[in-house]
């Protein structure tokens, strides 16, 4: 048991061993309207780093959004499937820069993608990334589930029960889950704790119902956090700010 630094962080027990955080395209792209922002990136494999520096195995998911995303693709015209390919290879180019920016702080990572692309990266296997986590590299994972009319959250959850990660970490731009979006309904309340069920009834939109369903059937708690301040993965996992932490 570690001392709590803020009483209103609801994890008691920051004992994880293993866990798989999905980061966003969209936070990838830091301030800019698209695409990769370099300081964001060296931010995230610090901190991505940091955590693993604490001795808990670090697996990463990420999206695509700051390039693509299927279902803008379709309401463009590209039939979905096809728009989700697209999709999905936004998610490489963003395990591959995410790759490097870790490598850069002196971390081992190795980038495996659902989708086999064996002159870009590794291919995803369990085998492998069990692998990569025990020898303690950062495994970022490309390609989502690899199948289209799914997403990266759902990609998360299902990485995190094939894997046996204790924990899902769920970082977006505000620190939990809310009643509504408090962007735009300034009644919105924080819950600092829920289950999966209630997200799923409550049809809270911070992940999708495929990714909540999919994790509780799992097990798996999801914490909720704000990827906003430098060392906010760290600082979830250790119980330190604000954040939602989702159990079964
Ligand atoms: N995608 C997919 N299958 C998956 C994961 C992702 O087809 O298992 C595609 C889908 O088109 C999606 C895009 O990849 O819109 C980018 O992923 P996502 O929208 O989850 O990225 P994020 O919003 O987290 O940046």
């Amino acid at each position: 048991m570690t001392e709590l630094g803020d009483n209103t962080h609801p994890i008691q027990v920051p004992a994880w061993r293993r866990i798989v955080v999905k980061l966003s395209g969209e936070a990838l792209m830091g301030t800019r309207s698209h695409g990769l922002d370099q300081d964001t990136l060296a931010r995230f494999a610090a901190d991505l780093t940091n955590t693993a520096a604490r001795g808990v195995e670090v697996a990463v998911v990420v999206g695509g959004g700051n390039f693509f995303r299927g279902i803008e693709g379709a309401d463009k015209g590209i039939e979905r499937a096809r728009a989700d390919s697209i999709g999905m290879l936004a998610t490489v180019m963003n395990a591959l820069a995410l790759e490097y920016a870790i490598e850069k702080q002196g971390q081992a990572a190795r980038a495996l993608s659902a989708l086999p692309m064996p002159a870009l990266c590794e291919a995803y296997s369990r085998q492998a990334a069990l692998h990569h986590l025990e020898k303690g590299r950062i495994v970022v994972l490309a390609g989502g589930t690899g199948n289209p009319f799914f997403t990266t959250d759902t990609g998360a959850a299902l990485r995190g029960a094939e894997l046996s990660c204790d924990l899902i970490m769920k970082a977006t731009q505000v620190d939990g889950v809310y009643s509504a979006d408090p962007k735009r309904d300034p009644t919105a309340t924080r819950y600092d704790q829920l289950t999966h069920a209630e997200a799923i009834a409550k049809n809270l939109a911070v992940m999708d119902t495929a990714a909540f369903a999919l994790a509780r059937e799992n097990r798996i708690p999801i914490l909720v956090f704000s990827i906003k301040q430098p060392g906010a993965i760290l600082a979830a996992l250790e119980g330190r700010g604000k954040a939602t932490l989702v159990l079964p």
